[in-house]
């Protein structure tokens, strides 16, 4: 099993009190891969396609993708750029965020199409979302677009998760469309309804699964926070509850990027799709008890 997430990862930098923060690394599909990389067997490999700097930081983002297992072999160095980073600031309670990637090295992660097709070629699944489009440039996200066309007709599956983020984007048309566009060339798609219902103004979830079904053959799965998860595979429409979570819910930071992992590790090992939705929910309860991205304590190191 060869597993190849595409994005960006950027710095993290969250607050400890008394004007001090520390430093993490996070970013949606890498979250994703990260939880994949430890539910799959070691006999799996999961690689993050994308572009840092030449500079320090760069290396050391490098060696934390390395240290947690995740192939970096295909993570292009770009001289005179560096990583995006993301700060997390606290007021009363509440988390906002506040980010400087707009030139961040991952934005040239699709420059040269030989590259993309020899990376994808013969991957078993290939995961990216909204936010590995929305950060390329419109002859970029053609060639990727490209690449996963040609890597899904040698037999590769897509995975997408749209998560719209609107600020990210040029306009709104271009956004709507891009995303319908790789969700209609995709095998799973894994939107969240809050988005897609203010994007798209679908009425209820169902309406979000029917939507991105209808543009193609694949199989939706709509995340809705506590709310159940409704599906939609070849015509037919599944609600699944989503289990009260055992610990409080004290952090939702990829909540939905952990869901994914948990949802197609179980799925590509051949459960039923209500198996596979449990194992995304119950990943995303363990990780929403614990803070940031990247919760350790929610799930070890598969073997
Ligand atoms: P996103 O992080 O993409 O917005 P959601 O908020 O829909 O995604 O959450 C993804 C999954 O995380 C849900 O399907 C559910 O399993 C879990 N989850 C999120 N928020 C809660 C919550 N408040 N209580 C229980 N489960 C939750």
């Amino acid at each position: 099993m060869r597993v190849i997430a595409i994005g960006e990862c950027m710095v993290e930098l969250a607050p400890v009190g008394d004007g001090l923060f520390t430093m993490g690394y996070a970013g949606d599909t890498f979250n994703a891969a990260w939880y994949l990389r430890r539910l799959l067997p070691v006999t799996a490999s999961v690689s993050y396609l994308s572009a840092v700097g030449t500079d320090a930081v760069s290396d050391r983002m490098l060696d934390f993708m390395a240290a947690e297992g995740i192939i970096t072999d295909h993570v292009q160095r770009v001289p005179e750029r560096s990583v995006g980073l993301y700060l997390i600031q606290l007021n009363n309670g509440e988390r906002s965020f506040a980010y400087w990637r707009s030139s961040s090295a991952a934005r040239l992660l699709a420059e040269d199409a030989t590259r993309l097709d020899r990376v994808l070629d013969g991957a078993d699944l290939i995961y990216l979302s909204g936010i590995t489009l929305a950060i390329l440039d419109a002859d970029a996200r053609s060639r990727l677009m490209a690449s996963l066309a040609h890597a899904r007709a040698a037999g590769s599956r897509v995975a997408f998760d749209p998560n719209i983020r609107p600020s990210l984007w040029p306009d709104t048309a271009t956004m709507l469309q891009s995303i319908t566009d790789l969700a209609a060339g995709a095998d799973i798609v894994l939107p969240s309804y809050d988005d897609e219902a203010r994007h798209f103004g679908d009425p209820d979830p169902a309406a979000t699964a029917q939507r991105y079904a209808s543009h193609g053959e694949a199989l939706v799965v709509v995340k809705d926070g506590p709310r159940p998860i409704v599906t939609w595979q070849a015509g037919k429409s599944e609600h699944h509850p989503v289990p009260v979570p055992a610990a409080p819910v004290l952090d939702t930071t990829a909540a939905g990027d952990s869901f994914n992992a948990g949802f197609l590790a179980s799925y590509l090992a051949g459960a039923k799709l209500s198996k596979a939705v449990s194992a995304g929910t119950s990943l995303a309860a363990r990780v929403i008890a614990g803070p940031g991205a990247l919760v350790r304590s929610a799930v070890e190191f598969a073997t």
